[in-house]
């Protein structure tokens, strides 16, 4: 039997407000345990929480780059659950009423466009964090985490492969990322991911029976956790068994998952409104100022990059991976580097240099306006490519500009035409055949005169120049 895989994926993905949600508490990453806590954050009694504008406003940033409809009015819901970590015994959340519904976001798979519906995004408080010491048969709890803003964003079930939840997970990161507010660290936990998937044979339109796959901390323990999921559900149906709707942990280190808990029903958690936290009105104004500051997103960039500066999809996109780096390469061009040339400076030496140095792009010691300085350099022949390499590695380990670099290392391109001229005539005089074999038809033979030319000049001649002299000298 063939079958089709159906993927829904909950992301949380932390906000980046300086403080909590509905306490002034720190939410710094870090910190000695139970320090960044509160009467509020920890559920005293007789304390009440007040809502963090900033949340609100950076969740109405992600419904808007991701389409959805900003609700005028959402209601703050009680999750009732007992866990150590969780010491009100209830998380506050967004449940009937979220703020965030029916978006959409564009992936590309394999080459391909595919929209993934966004069902909604609501806001919630995190819960703290036990650590356990495998030393001791003893556990603590630190809920500096307690009450740090989260988003949750459930997806549709719309999404067919492991590939497509990867490419969805990456894009959707890299929209939060421009948008400056979630840093999409995964390790960190920043930005984390649980998975639905089922199973249904190739044709059936009603969904399988699913899964819920958690504790994937990296997008290949995303992707790896879908592949196993779809092996074992696979093998079940073969067997004509039935999958059993649970909660599963993926272990990185053995490669499988396994059964936690059976899967808990909304209606296990007694939902309720809030009664300490009044329904959040958003209005109209406030969600046109918010659309009218949205930054440009990855997707717009990166066609913009190729329509504006003639990039192919893959440099566009390599460049537009970022905020900064895109800013970097743009004030490339502006200070006054041809496009391609600008691309292909960034994404060979600039970026590999960066990688080597395990830096990122705002801490290179180029700036774009030396780099631009360095192509100039190219571009009125002053200097050869392969001089600019060396001239390049100088300017990363030095911070140096291209033209005082270039001054010390005595780096000038020959460029004048008369002495070039000289030296090939007196290089044809030594070589009469090949000049003669040259007038022939035998054009290989440029090789053979501008390699002498660069012997003679310890390799500072303009090659484009030389050549131009061969034929100059040596045709009609
Ligand atoms: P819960 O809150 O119990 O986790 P939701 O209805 O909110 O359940 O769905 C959670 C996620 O599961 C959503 O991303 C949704 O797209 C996905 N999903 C729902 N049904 C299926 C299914 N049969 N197969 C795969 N994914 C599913
Ligand atoms: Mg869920
Ligand atoms: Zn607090």
């Amino acid at each position: 039997m063939e079958y089709e895989a159906v993927i829904g994926l909950e992301v949380h993905a932390q906000l980046l407000t300086e403080s909590k949600i509905f306490c002034g508490c720190s939410t710094k990453f870090g910190a000695p345990p139970n320090t960044h806590v509160c009467p509020v954050c920890l559920g005293m009694p007789g304390v009440l929480p007040v809502l963090n504008q900033k949340v609100v406003e950076f969740t109405i940033r992600a419904g808007l780059a991701t389409n959805c409809a900003i609700q005028p009015k959402s209601v703050w819901a009680r999750k009732n659950y007992f866990y150590p970590d969780l010491s009100k015994n209830y998380q506050i959340s967004q449940y009937e009423l979220p703020i965030c519904l029916d978006g959409w976001l564009d992936i590309e798979v394999e080459g391909e466009n595919r929209r993934i519906g966004i069902t909604r995004i609501h806001m919630e408080e995190d819960a703290g964090k036990l650590v356990h010491d495998p030393s001791q048969p003893v556990s603590y709890v630190d809920y500096n985490r307690t009450g740090v803003p989260l988003m949750e964003i459930v997806s549709e079930p719309d999404l067919r492969s492991p590939e497509e939840a990867g490419a969805y997970l990456r894009t959707l990161r890299d929209v939060l990322i421009y948008l400056e507010i979630c840093d999409g660290n995964m390790e960190e936990g920043s930005f984390r991911c649980d998975a639905n998937i089922s199973l249904r044979p190739v044709g059936q339109a009603e969904f399988g029976i699913r899964a819920e796959l958690k504790n994937m901390n990296s997008f290949r323990g995303v992707t790896k956790a879908l592949e196993y999921e779809i092996r074992r559900q696979r093998a079940i149906l073969d067997e004509g068994g039935k999958v059993v709707q649970e909660t599963r942990l993926w272990d990185a280190d053995q490669g499988k998952s396994f059964g936690m808990r059976g899967k808990e029903e909304a209606h296990d958690y007694r939902y309720l409104p809030d009664p300490d936290l009044p329904p959040l009105v958003v209005d109209e104004a406030w969600v046109e100022r918010v659309r009218s500051e949205l930054p440009e997103l990855p997707g717009a960039k990166r066609a913009r990059f190729m329509e504006a500066y003639g990039l192919n999809d893959y440099d566009a996109g390599v460049l537009t991976a970022g905020r900064p780096l895109a800013d970097y390469y743009e004030a490339v061009v502006a200070a006054g580097a041809p496009p391609k040339a600008a691309a292909n400076w960034m994404m060979t030496d600039l970026l590999g240099a960066l990688k080597a140095e395990g830096r990122e792009i705002g801490q290179a010691a180029v700036k774009p306006q030396g780099l631009a300085e360095l192509i100039a350099l190219i571009d009125s022949g002053a200097i050869s490519n392969k001089m600019a390499k060396e001239v390049f590695a100088e300017m990363m380990a030095t911070g140096k500009g291209a033209a005082k670099v270039v001054e010390e290392k005595g780096l000038t391109q020959v460029s004048d035409e008369g002495e070039l001229e000289g030296l090939l005539k007196e290089i044809f005089a030594a070589n009469p055949e090949e000049v003669e074999a040259f007038k022939g038809g035998k054009k290989k033979l440029m090789g053979f005169f501008v390699g002498q030319v660069m012997q003679k000049t310890k390799g500072q001649a303009n090659p484009k120049l030389v050549n131009q002299l061969v034929n100059k000298l040596l045709g009609e």
